[in-house]
């Protein structure tokens, strides 16, 4: 039996709320005359598939239903790596302004200026924040960032007539990495990292040579620690001949004090989504831009958005330009939030990045005496603890994680990045207030405690959810989702 009923808290679902003959609104009787429709057009009702319950049931139903998510508006959310930050509400208000859903996306440049002037200044302001030559906007997320830059590195290579097929990526990368480069045809070539958690440069330098296309990091990397090698990294790279990818899902731990450009990065895509703010729970939209150094604008998607000093214009007479890799310009709605947020933050960007670690490094500091922290240094906006001294008690990370579940938290990431055991990956953001964080760091030390007192007690969570303990394997591998089959 893979799921336990709580079965006081669980609503029911509308088929077992549905009772024959009940009605909602039926437009099917006197009321309208359906004649002026061709009878072609028309089905045939079919009684025996749809709920039948009255038009408050279905409001309270759906409503009942949104009341089980987990969302930033109903409690801290410390997803490490993926920046479940506050988006702000006004931001979602200007992307349903009219002048912008109802244009299409085929009307002529001039009458879309306002348009192409936000898309044009929201390219400049992010390639001052990278560092960066060119860009495009189109991509849809970090990961397809992560394509259409393994693809410009293909077709770079194949244009200056070289063959290189190695793609290195340290083994605590995020997996979109590997998998980008392998979907452009490359070979990956794992590094280990060193005890400080960075790139180890002997394992760098022993696997460079002509072959090498591009190494692929983000930094600080994914257990929130800065490489401190960077600039040797970058130059061993280049001397071999090969391209820096930069994967700016950190973003928001440098803005203002470094970029990827003075690291030594030739590519670099940027999260905005979670850096500049958009919603992204349960997969998007997001928006992946990608910047490039000047060597390699030519290969950008078309059409970039450029000014000629009177208009806003799409260029699509892109040299050696990939192709499109988006229908259009990308995801335009989350365009306009990233751009309105980053005029609302003007200056104070900088400080986004300077809260941001400053609220990883308290908690850090706060947790460590009571839960593993294999590497033990200044972390940047995010850090890695590891459940193992619970382990020893019989408690594993995923079950501290249900634990938090009680306790109107969303869990930290766990079992990620893989080069820890067991796990735990907090990211505050620079959103939360002190309070709040104090609140998460108390309740972490209740369960330390309780795990030691009480290991029990621990496992027993979570107790207030509607499903209270799944099967994660097969939830993942056989989801069942029609509800007849639990009956
Ligand atoms: C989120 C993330 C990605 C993938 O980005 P998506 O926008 O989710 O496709 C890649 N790398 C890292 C480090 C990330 O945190």
């Amino acid at each position: 039996m893979p799921v336990i009923w709580l079965g006081d808290i669980m609503t029911k679902l509308i088929f077992e709320k549905s009772k024959k003959g009940t009605d909602g609104i039926n437009l099917t009787k006197e009321n309208i005359n359906f004649d002026f429709i061709d009878k072609k057009y028309l089905s045939e009702i079919n009684d025996s598939i749809l709920p039948e319950v009255t038009e408050l049931e279905v409001m309270r139903h759906y409503k009942e239903l949104s009341d089980k998510n987990f969302c930033i508006e109903k409690g801290f959310y410390p997803l490490g790596s993926c920046t479940m930050k506050y988006n702000p509400k006004v931001n979602e208000m200007l992307a349903g302004l009219e002048g912008f859903t109802d244009l299409h996306p085929l009307q002529d440049d001039e009458d879309s200026q306002g348009a192409l002037k936000l898309m044009y200044n929201l390219q400049e302001a992010l390639k001052t924040v990278t560092g960066m030559d060119a860009i495009t906007l189109q991509p849809a997320a970090g990961a397809h960032g992560e394509l259409t830059g393994m693809m410009i590195v293909k077709k770079y290579f194949e244009t200056i007539g070289q063959n290189r097929k190695n793609v290195i990526i340290p083994d605590s990368a995020h997996g979109t990495n590997p998998a980008s480069a392998a979907m452009c045809g490359f070979n990956i070539v794992e590094i280990k990292s060193n005890s400080k958690g960075q790139v180890d440069l002997e394992a760098l330098k022993s696997v460079l040579d002509d072959n090498t296309a591009a190494i692929m990091l983000t930094n600080p990397n994914t257990l929130g620690i800065f490489e401190e090698n960077i600039l040797e990294i970058s130059r061993l790279v280049h001397n071999a001949g090969g391209l820096l990818y930069y994967d700016g899902a950190n973003m928001n731990a440098i803005m203002g004090y470094t970029n990827p450009k003075l690291m030594g990065f030739d590519i670099v895509h940027i999260n905005l989504h979670k850096t500049f703010s958009t919603p992204h729970g349960g997969g998007g939209p997001g928006a992946g831009p990608v910047a490039v150094v000047e060597k390699l604008k030519d290969f950008l998607p078309s059409p970039v958005i450029k000014y000629n000093g009177t208009s806003y214009f799409r260029d699509y007479d892109i040299k050696h330009s990939i192709g499109k890799v988006k229908a259009f310009y990308g995801n335009f709605s989350v365009l306009i939030k990233a751009y309105a947020y980053i005029l609302a933050m003007g200056k104070e960007l900088k400080d986004v990045s300077a809260n941001a670690v400053l609220n990883a490094n308290y908690m850090m500091n706060k947790l460590k005496q009571y839960y593993l922290l294999p590497y033990d240094t200044k972390c940047m906006h995010e850090f890695v603890l590891s459940g193992e001294w619970q382990k020893e008690d019989g408690v594993n990370t995923l079950a501290i994680a249900k634990r938090l579940m009680d306790s109107n938290f969303h869990p930290p990431t766990v079992y990620f990045p893989l080069i820890v055991h067991e796990a735990i990956m907090i990211e505050p953001t620079e959103s939360e207030t002190k309070e709040r964080l104090d609140e998460f760091i108390n309740v972490m030390i209740e369960i330390a405690k309780e795990v030691k007192s009480n290991p029990e007690e621990v496992l027993n969570h979570p107790k207030s959810t509607p499903v209270r303990k799944v099967d994660e394997t097969l939830a993942a591998r056989k989801p069942d989702l029609a509800y007849k089959s639990i009956h």
